[in-house]
């Protein structure tokens, strides 16, 4: 596929569009859903250890505020450019709207290598990204949470800048915090939790034996390892490989996860690990596994490894992992696809509930979490089944029909086509 074709703000689009059709969506809304209604470019300076001063380019892109602020996470990686924001803003309108949670989407980021900064460099750019970008932010504006390679701690001293500036205390301008400082409990496992509920709804829909099944995890990041965790925990699975951008291991008995987080944590990677065999993540994606967690970044999933994917169930922890030519032949090949902006939805809907708890200043349980979490989580899941099912569609334009239509309206009840 060409650069154009792989750019993730053109897949989004393309997206859109295919939904617009089967909707009828009329001209001037699919014009007005096409498009970010803001994007905001930022330069920041950043005072390095060694007294030099490095210049970062950083983004926010809102893109629709029509069913309430507009919500998403922060990015720092070194590939992050305008079109990335611009593809993820998009994907959390829809994210948020599928899960029907009172938000928009937004997403921002910073072009940086985050393994190249001291934890005192990374401070000083989370508060200058702050610096740049407060005055758009806020609980009734925009809301940030931590993406690829933002922490709770990253979260912790935007906050801190963000009341600093303003002399007054906001929890609820960022979500994702840690839990001394008005994080919610649940957060931190709350994507990779959301994407297993769906899966388990999945295997029901699909008459699947949990107990016999096996799982790949391509990604060993927070969503990754949670999610290895997580599918042992709620539905007996077993994870037999997973990977990150050093190489993969496999072992097809399973893999002790927890030994495998561990040593992760200790060396960096999932690399080295004892007792498996090593394996690439292109051929992570190709194992006769029941399902495959893509789990990192975009385009992993395209026209040309496709149709060499075995599993039965695709389950998108990732955003934007698979193309649209990928998309049509794993259905054609009977390969169910979980997308992205519904199976990942679990993050920015804790987020949602930690926002409401930072309001009223009153902090649930982990166990409500968890409930209000699957109540949500399966709802999706189930109404995203049905449209597809009535309509002979794949997932992804099934969800895509759903929350398109969500936010026509919201469009259209405020006159705005
Ligand atoms: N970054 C996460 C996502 O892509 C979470 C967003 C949020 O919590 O606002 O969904």
């Amino acid at each position: 596929m060409s650069n154009e074709q792989l750019n993730p703000f053109a897949i989004a689009q393309s997206q859109l569009d295919t939904a617009a059709d089967i909707l009828g969506l009329d001209d001037s809304t699919r014009q007005l859903l096409r498009e970010p209604m803001r994007e905001f470019v930022v330069t920041i300076p950043v005072k390095m250890d060694d007294g030099s001063t490095k210049v970062f380019k950083g983004y926010r892109v809102q893109y629709n505020n029509s069913r309430g602020p507009t919500k998403g996470g922060l990015r720092w990686h070194p590939d992050e450019n305008i079109d990335t924001v611009r593809a993820l803003a998009a994907w959390m309108t829809w994210k948020t709207a599928i899960v029907d949670i009172p938000l928009g989407g937004g997403k921002g980021g910073v072009t940086c290598n985050p393994k190249e900064l001291s934890e005192t460099e990374k401070e000083r750019l989370a508060r200058g990204y702050i610096r740049a970008v407060g005055k758009i932010l806020g609980v009734t504006q925009d809301v940030p949470a931590p993406d690829v390679y933002t922490t709770p701690q990253i979260m912790a001293w935007m906050m801190d800048e963000y009341e600093t500036l303003r002399g007054e205390a906001h929890p609820g301008v960022i979500t994702g915090k840690p839990i001394g400082i008005g994080g919610s409990q649940g957060r931190g496992d709350a994507t990779a939790r959301g994407g297993v509920y769906t899966v388990r709804e999945a295997f029901k829909a699909l008459n699947i034996d949990a107990s016999k099944a096996t799982c790949a995890i391509q990604g060993f990041g927070n969503a990754g390892q949670h999610a290895a965790k997580i599918s042992k925990e709620l539905l007996g699975m077993k994870t037999v490989a997973a990977s990150d951008s050093k190489g993969g291991v496999y072992n097809k008995n399973g893999l002790d996860v927890d030994a495998l987080v561990e040593h992760k944590l200790k060396t960096g990677s999932v690399v080295g690990f004892s007792g498996a065999d090593s394996i690439s993540n292109e051929d992570l994606l190709e194992l006769d596994t029941t399902v495959i967690f893509p789990a990192a970044l975009e385009n992993v999933i395209t026209g040309s490894n496709a149709k060499n994917i075995k599993a039965n169930i695709v389950c998108e922890l990732a955003n934007g992992p698979s193309t649209p030519d990928a998309d049509d032949i794993l259905y054609d090949n009977g390969v169910f696809v979980i997308p992205d902006f519904l199976a990942n939805a679990g993050g920015v809907t804790v987020s949602y509930f930690e926002q409401v708890q930072n309001t009223y200043n009153y902090y649930w349980t982990l166990e409500q979490i968890h409930e209000q979490l699957d109540r949500k989580m399966t709802h999706a899941f189930k109404g995203t089944y049905e449209v597809s099912k009535s309509k002979s569609i794949n997932m992804r334009k099934a969800a895509y029909v759903i929350s398109v239509d969500r936010v026509a309206k919201a469009c259209k009840l405020r006159g705005w086509v």
